[in-house]
């Protein structure tokens, strides 16, 4: 029987620290072994799974048999150099029980907030799904500096779904979900099932926490909460304190959901119209016109000219045959890769560059249209 999460074809899985490394024992292999039980479920019934791990610290505290005081930042770092490796280890090990192959991605601040790391970093993380290997994910603990940290894999993990457009976000930790109040200190907390929109009540219930090994608490998660449904990416916070902790969320239920915001997509396209400049122009031809004004994605052979001196992941401008502008979108090339190569069928493409590379020239999920152009042009066509 198909599991019922494997509804969603995107997921990102984000495990606490205190859930993977006991201080004293060390991994936490059997529990590994069993959440590795689960992932191998869902993506034998179709899934494509990311895992967003903490526990690189923890894990060199341990293997180092470092003190229990708090650790200097530069004592964290190194310690996560040591456990990274490990962990990373435990999981190629683990879930190639399964036939599951994995890959080491270790993020920073800077990489989901720039244009172009950013599609860089979505573009190799996309070819690992594509090759149906898992990619392990944490922050690059050993080089962020306290300007440029997450911090928290919480919010990292939430990045990550929004990056690659996820369906779907489950933060495992030590507690079950959310509560209108801290549950220990107030036995009258309400349990929150399901949150549709984040206000200022939600964000008071966090109240704050975490703990040493887990920089999280129940703060940074509603933080995640809010970057992932306006992504358009559903958040589930739930326990992974028992074994088979994505079964266990299928059987009990016991959990609280974030909905999608329903403009999601607008959010992001938003986000494109709003940027001031653009670096450059592509025009296109009546055929390229037609197709954006059905949604589809710009692709080299519409492209009948190339302006400016754009590098990849900048906003240019998408101009039709009368030089009115029909749009603008995240450029997919550098200036000079996209002279040699429009006006060519997409098979040509590799041959030209020497390297191999997605189609479009410009996504449709990266392109907003002005939607008079696109009038004004089918009504001629
Ligand atoms: N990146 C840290 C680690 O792997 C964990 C951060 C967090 O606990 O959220 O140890």
């Amino acid at each position: 029987m198909k599991s019922a999460l494997s509804r969603y074809k995107r997921i990102v899985v984000k495990i606490g620290s205190s859930l993977l490394v006991d201080p004293s024992d060390g991994l936490k292999t059997d529990w590994l072994a069993s959440l590795s039980q689960d992932i191998a479920g869902l993506a034998s019934d179709g899934a494509e799974i990311l895992v967003v791990s903490s526990g690189a610290i923890a894990m060199g505290r341990k293997i180092l048999d470092l003190p229990t005081r708090p650790l200097k930042l530069e004592e964290s770092q190194a310690a996560a150099a040591i456990g990274q490796i490990a962990l990373a280890r435990a999981y190629s090990d683990i879930l190639g029980q399964h036939r599951i192959k994995i890959g080491q991605i270790l993020l920073t601040l800077g990489d989901t907030e720039d244009r172009r790391r950013y599609l860089n970093a979505r573009n190799t993380i996309s070819t690992m799904l594509k090759w149906q290997t898992v990619p392990i994910i944490n922050e690059n603990d050993t080089v962020a500096t306290s300007e440029i940290r997450y911090g928290d894999n919480d919010r990292l993990a939430a990045r990550v779904a929004s990056m690659m457009s996820a369906d779907l976000l489950v933060l495992l930790s030590d507690i079950d979900g959310l509560y209108s109040a801290p549950p220990k200190e107030r036995p009258d907390a309400r349990f929150i099932k399901q949150v549709d929109v984040i206000t200022p009540e939600i964000e008071a219930m966090a109240g704050s926490a975490g703990s040493e090994l887990s920089r999280g608490g129940m703060v940074t998660k509603i933080e995640a909460a809010k970057i992932a449904t306006e992504a358009g990416t559903t958040m589930v916070i739930t326990t992974g304190l028992q074994k088979n902790p994505l079964a266990a969320l299928e059987k009990s239920g016991r959990a609280t959901w974030f909905n999608p915001q329903a403009n999601a997509r607008t959010a992001r396209k938003k986000w494109i119209a709003g940027q001031f400049e653009v670096a450059g122009s592509l025009s296109v031809d009546h055929g390229a016109t037609t197709a954006l004004g059905r949604g589809k994605s710009l692709l080299p052979a519409g492209v009948t000219h190339v302006e400016g001196k754009f590098q990849r992941g900048d906003t240019v401008a998408i101009i039709d045959v009368h030089g009115h502008i029909l749009g603008r979108g995240l450029v997919t090339l550098d200036a000079e890769d996209a002279v040699k190569i429009i006006g060519r069928k997409s098979d040509e493409i590799a041959k030209i560059l020497g390297f191999e590379r997605r189609s479009e020239i410009i996504h449709r999920d990266d392109m907003v249209l002005v939607a008079a152009s696109i009038q004004d042009n089918q009504q001629e066509v």
